[in-house]
Parts: structure tokens; C-alpha cells; sequence
């Protein structure tokens, strides 16, 4: 059983997370994927942030129906900050023994992982799998990553293609993929309803009409 962990602030969850999701469970495969919204996240708090509780709905709305993915309230039920380390630590408490768990995230979350909390550890915990996503203009190039892991990480990472990630005599795999580029952000669609614009096949039409109802980032 491999199953996936895809954590963020989804303030609000789009078309971007969902494909690439669904591109990595397809590919890779995974059984399952866990979205898992974050109550207080580290490094993204806005005070204008939304609350948890809606966007733990939208996540809902946005999974519904959707083989493989489940929503888990894991990070919304923990006090403090929405640490991705005790998220690892508790799937790997109550998965089943054998189940292979992997954490997915997009490569400018991945850009910054050195910055997490006891991201050494989580390095050491389990594989990751590093999302493409545009940055800027252009998608991040697989050489950007494996420079970013040599400075940054660690040395004695080496890609080997028929795996298709990093692989280090010591520490898991940092799987890299290619998913469906979308240059969709949740900053992108706050912006684009404040400014009175549609968001119209950048999410779900069930979130979409949520945040309608809610009267959300206006
Ligand atoms: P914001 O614009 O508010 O910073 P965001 O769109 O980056 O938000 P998050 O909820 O912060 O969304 O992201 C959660 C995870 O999803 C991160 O690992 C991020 O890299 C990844 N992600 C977000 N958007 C995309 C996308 N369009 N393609 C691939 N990965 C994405």
C-alpha cells in the first residue's frame, strides 16, 4: 500500500492542487492521497486567512467523489502550529505496518523545505514526491532541484531515471514529476475575487459556488 500526504493552506483548494494530485496517483501510482489542510500553517498565516472550518470544506467539496483521495482532519483537530513532521509522525502511529508513505509538494514549497520545522528529520522519514509547478515564468527544471539538494540538503543525492527521483545511500527518495502545469494559485483567485473577477475553471464549481455563499475574499 503506498499511500500519498498533500498538505497545504488551500485558502482556497483549485484546479492546480487537484490534477496534480490525480497525475501523481495515476503515475506513480498511490492507493490513496490524504489532503490535509492546515489549521495554522508556519509559513503562509495571513490575517486575512480563511477559516480553517471552510477550508476544510472546500477540500471536502473539492474531493467529493473522487476515488483515492480522502480528506483528513488531522492538522484542523491539533492545537499550535500545523507542523508537516507530526503529521508524518501520526499517519506512520496509525497507518498499518507496511504501508509506504510519501509526501507530496509542489517545487516552491520544496524550495523552501529547509526552512521547516525539523526538516531534517522529515527528509529522513519519508520519500518525497516534488511536484512541477510554474515559478515565474518558466517550470522549475529537474537540474534547479538537484542543485537546490546538493547546496542546500544534502550531498551524495544522485538522480537515476528509471525511478524517476534523487536517489542517497542514506536518506529516502525525492522523487521528482512532471504533473499538468497549471498556473493556478490560491494568491491568484483571493486576487481575482476582490477585484471583482471570475474564477471561473480555476476550481471546482462546488467551491466556487461555497465561496459565493460564504461571501469569501471579498
Ligand atoms: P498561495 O497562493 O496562497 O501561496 P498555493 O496556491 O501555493 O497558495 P497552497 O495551499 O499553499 O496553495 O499549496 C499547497 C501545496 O500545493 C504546496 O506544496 C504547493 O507547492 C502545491 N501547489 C499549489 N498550487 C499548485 C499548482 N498549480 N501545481 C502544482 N502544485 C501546486
Amino acid at each position: 500500500m503506498q499511500i500519498g500526504l498533500f498538505g497545504g493552506t488551500f485558502d482556497p483548494i483549485h484546479n492546480g492542487h487537484l490534477r496534480a494530485v490525480l497525475d501523481v496517483m495515476e503515475t506513480f501510482p498511490l492507493d490513496r492521497c490524504m489532503l490535509i489542510p492546515a489549521a495554522a500553517p508556519p509559513h503562509k498565516a495571513r490575517p486575512d486567512m480563511a477559516e480553517v472550518s471552510d477550508r476544510l470544506e472546500m477540500v471536502r467539496l473539492a474531493a467529493g467523489g473522487v476515488e483515492g483521495l480522502e480528506v483528513s482532519e488531522v492538522e484542523v483537530r491539533r492545537s499550535g502550529p500545523s507542523y508537516t513532521v507530526d503529521t508524518i509522525r501520526h499517519f506512520q502511529k496509525v497507518l498499518p505496518s507496511g504501508t509506504r508513505i510519501l509526501l507530496l509538494l509542489g517545487v516552491d514549497a520544496f524550495f523552501e523545505i529547509d526552512s521547516w520545522h525539523a526538516w531534517q528529520e522529515l527528509l529522513g522519514a519519508v520519500p518525497l514526491i516534488v511536484m512541477t509547478r510554474p515559478v515565474g515564468d518558466e517550470p522549475v527544471s529537474r537540474s534547479a532541484a538537484a542543485e537546490f539538494l546538493r547546496r542546500r540538503i544534502r550531498e551524495g543525492y544522485c538522480f537515476d531515471p528509471e525511478a524517476g527521483g534523487f536517489l542517497h545511500p542514506d536518506l529516502p527518495t525525492v522523487y521528482y514529476r512532471k504533473v499538468t502545469l497549471l498556473d493556478i494559485s490560491s494568491t491568484d483567485i483571493r486576487r481575482r475575487i476582490q477585484n471583482g473577477r471570475s474564477v471561473r475553471f480555476l476550481l471546482p464549481e462546488a467551491v466556487e459556488r461555497y465561496i459565493v455563499e460564504r461571501k469569501l475574499y471579498r
